[in-house]
């Protein structure tokens, strides 16, 4: 008896004593995390950044590396759900997005590099796929990256606009369109075919934040729609034009807090709702990916 409650109030004391351990942060959701093939280290540097900032990673994949990502998303489902991406001028790109299908992937992206615009015919069997799997596809939008300078390539910005989203969700309803860059420049397009479409949406990674960093209430005049009914339907009834965003840092394992940073900044330059806050940097993605809340 006696050693009993000594082992109680020991516990007592112990508890008094232990620092209460800090809620974890609210939860992130990142569509946009490329998986870096040069890191043998990157699942575990990934891992420990999401334990600790409460993320989750759509991990954009290259199909060479589909079944490593595919592991480590079994592994760790809380963390990473798994993206794959193909090559949609590859004659067999289909083939690879069953091949993701079959091993658990969840949508495809980041799409971009493209030969011809994204409305193309030739892309919509891959389209179609996806529509039937009820994915998420992620593409590039606006002003892409130059990678050879003294080679010619066949890249244009021009073909991976962000109106071009618009045919693609209404001709496939079933997909959860997601534009990156949120159409870099043309801002007002990707925002215009967001406010019609309630299965696009639009990440602001790349530049936009930090090129508009000291005029960030200007995304007042772009999503302007707030609580006018002017909209199409949003996640949970949303009446914030924000709801149209979702979170992506597409910055590398070290850039992710200060994306994170920078989209708070335009929430506050822009009076966003703590509610609408939410479904952009989770909420919104949880919901369609159906990850566990
Ligand atoms: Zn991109």
């Amino acid at each position: 008896m006696i050693r009993c409650s000594c082992v109680a109030v020991g516990f007592i004391i112990a508890s008094a004593i232990t620092p209460l351990a800090a809620p974890a942060p609210d939860r992130i959701v990142d569509i946009h995390v490329h998986f870096d093939e040069k890191n043998p280290q990157f699942i575990e540097n990934l891992i420990k950044l999401a334990d600790r900032l409460n993320l989750t990673a759509c991990l954009l994949t290259p199909y060479a590396d589909r079944q490593v990502v595919a592991d480590a998303a079994k592994k760790y489902p809380d963390r990473i759900v798994p993206f794959g991406y193909v090559d949609l001028d590859a004659r067999d790109a289909v083939k690879q997005v069953e091949d993701f299908h079959a091993l658990g992937f969840r949508g495809l992206g980041e799409l971009e590099f493209v030969r011809r615009p994204y409305t193309d015919a030739a892309y919509m069997p891959v389209y179609e796929l996806a529509n039937r799997y009820g994915w998420v596809v992620l593409f590039h939008t606006g002003i892409v990256l130059r990678e050879k300078f003294k080679e010619p390539e066949d890249v244009a910005s021009d073909r991976m606009r962000a109106f071009y989203l618009e045919e693609i969700a209404r001709r496939f309803p079933k997909l959860i369109v997601i534009g990156a860059h949120c159409g870099n420049p043309e801002y007002e397009w990707a925002a215009e075919t967001a406010r019609w479409n309630p299965n696009l949406f639009f990440d602001l990674s790349g530049s936009t934040l930090v090129k508009m960093r000291g005029r960030l209430s200007d995304f007042r005049r772009i999503f302007w729609w707030s609580n006018t009914g002017e909209g199409t339907d949003t996640p949970d009834g949303d009446k914030s034009a924000f709801s149209k965003l979702v979170f992506g840092s597409d910055a590398g394992l070290d850039g992710i807090e200060g994306v994170l940073q920078r989209y708070r900044a335009m929430f506050d330059a822009c009076d966003v709702p703590e509610s609408t806050r939410k479904l952009v940097l989770a909420g919104t993605l949880a919901k369609v990916l159906r990850l566990r809340r």
